[in-house]
């Protein structure tokens, strides 16, 4: 039995069930991740900002 709030799909025995994230949201890209505060210089982004601001930045798969 699926849980009272779970949502119906047209896929027989597929339902859905939605929550908010309880993770961070980054200041500055946004997305609401579970590495957000994980440098204590930049306690309001994510490591993937940290890494493009003070570091080389990612590395690109597609430009
Ligand atoms: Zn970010």
């Amino acid at each position: 039995m699926p849980p009272a709030d779970a949502v119906r799909t047209s896929l027989d025995e597929v339902w859905i069930q939605v929550h908010p994230t309880s993770q961070a949201k980054c200041v500055r890209c946004w997305h609401l991740r579970s590495d957000v505060g994980g440098d204590p210089r930049h306690p309001q982004l994510c490591m993937r900002c940290v890494v493009n601001v003070e570091g080389p930045g990612e590395e690109r798969k597609f430009a």
